[in-house]
């Protein structure tokens, strides 16, 4: 990896996200570059390329996949097409960083992981909240036994959809869309790196409010329970302006509270409240995707796993689609336990 061969990274999916932050987080990270972007449509990828300075665009993910110059896939299309993508990353020998909900059913997630574990490259989930400065603090201080033993936590994480983003999470539910793959996945992932701990069962109840349709969700409330005994509370939405995001451990000596922290933005303040009174905790805050990616960039070199690895993919995705279920049911559902 020199300045004239810096460590390629292919990007499948011309996507927002990748624009509003990913092409930025790759290439912070000293001797990595974008190369290529691969677009469905040929057009769009070219102004997408141009409007980014990435030197190529395809409309053939075989095509990236062939060229040399690329070593890792970020992998950020809509939710239906992640599957194929990993499988051909995969077996073209490609590292694969894949954004989350990983897929739509656990087979197809599993077949992911394996086919990566096969070909022997690193494969990681882009849950970017275990990046946060905030979420990082709340964990130590839970495994500090700051607030003694855990027995609650609570999830605020009912927001509003921009406008640029009401496409296919409102209508499409063959592409993934709704609420619970879309924002339940990501509680589900930030609580069980907290906890340290896994989700068994889950209840639920969903809304369609303003603006999904086609069946999908556009709201839920749901209920975890841990196997480490905790119970956790969801409100997820795309529907709800001015509620503010959050999250909170309650435990038998102590709560911590933070607040604006189920955010893309490094921000949030941490709150611990105990018998000793309320203490603000020092945060120092950075890019949670710079930060997920530097890991990714580690793991490459053998050092440590990724920030959420492709395991942690399938356990969020679980949990997931154990919301899914109990919402359409209305009964309890079952957190499948994958074989992974
Ligand atoms: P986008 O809708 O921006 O992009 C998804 C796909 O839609 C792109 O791959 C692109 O297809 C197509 N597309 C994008 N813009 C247009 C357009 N103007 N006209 C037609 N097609 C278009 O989705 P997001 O960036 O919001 O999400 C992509 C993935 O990233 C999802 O899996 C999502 O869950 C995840 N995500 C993760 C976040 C995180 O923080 N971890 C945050 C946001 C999203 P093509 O590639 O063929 O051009």
């Amino acid at each position: 990896m020199t300045q004239e061969h810096p460590f390629g990274w292919g990007l499948i999916g011309a996507s927002t996200i990748a624009a509003e932050h990913m092409i930025a987080a790759l290439r912070a990270q000293p001797g990595h570059a974008v190369v290529a972007v691969a677009s469905r449509s040929a057009e769009r990828g070219r102004a997408y390329a141009e409007r980014h300075g990435i030197a190529r665009s395809t409309d053939s993910v075989d095509a990236l996949l062939a060229d040399p110059d690329v070593n890792a896939v970020y992998i950020s299309t809509t939710n239906e097409l992640h599957r194929e993508q990993v499988l051909a990353a995969a077996a073209a020998g490609k590292h694969v960083l894949c954004e989350k909900p990983l897929a739509l059913t656990l087979d197809d997630a599993l077949a992911m992981v394996q086919a990566c574990r096969d070909a022997g490259v690193v494969m990681a989930t882009n849950h970017h909240l275990r990046n946060a400065a905030t979420h990082r603090r709340i964990r130590d201080l839970v495994r500090s036994g700051a607030i003694g033993k855990p027995l609650y936590a609570r999830v605020f994480h009912a927001v509003y959809l921009p406008p640029h983003l009401q496409g296919w999470r409102l209508d499409q539910p063959q592409a993934g869309g709704g609420v619970i793959l879309d924002i339940t996945v990501h509680d589900a992932d930030t609580l069980r790196f907290i906890l340290d701990a896994e989700p068994v069962e889950a209840v639920g109840m969903t809304q369609r409010a303003a603006m999904a349709r086609e069946g999908l969700e556009d709201g839920v409330m749901a209920v975890l329970r841990f196997d480490n005994g905790v119970l956790a509370q969801l409100h997820d939405a795309f529907t709800v302006k001015h509620a503010g995001t959050g999250l909170e451990i309650h435990g038998e000596q102590g709560s911590i509270v933070g607040r604006n922290v189920m955010t893309q933005q490094p921000v949030g303040e941490v709150v611990l409240r105990t018998a000793d009174g309320e203490r603000s905790i020092p945060v120092e805050h950075e890019s949670l995707y710079v930060r997920g990616v530097a890991a990714f960039c580690a793991a490459l070199r053998g050092e440590g796993p990724p920030a959420a690895t492709a395991e942690d993919g399938v356990r969020s995705l679980a949990t997931a689609l154990a919301v899914v279920e109990a919402c359409r049911t209305g009964t309890t559902a079952r957190v499948a336990t994958p074989l992974i």
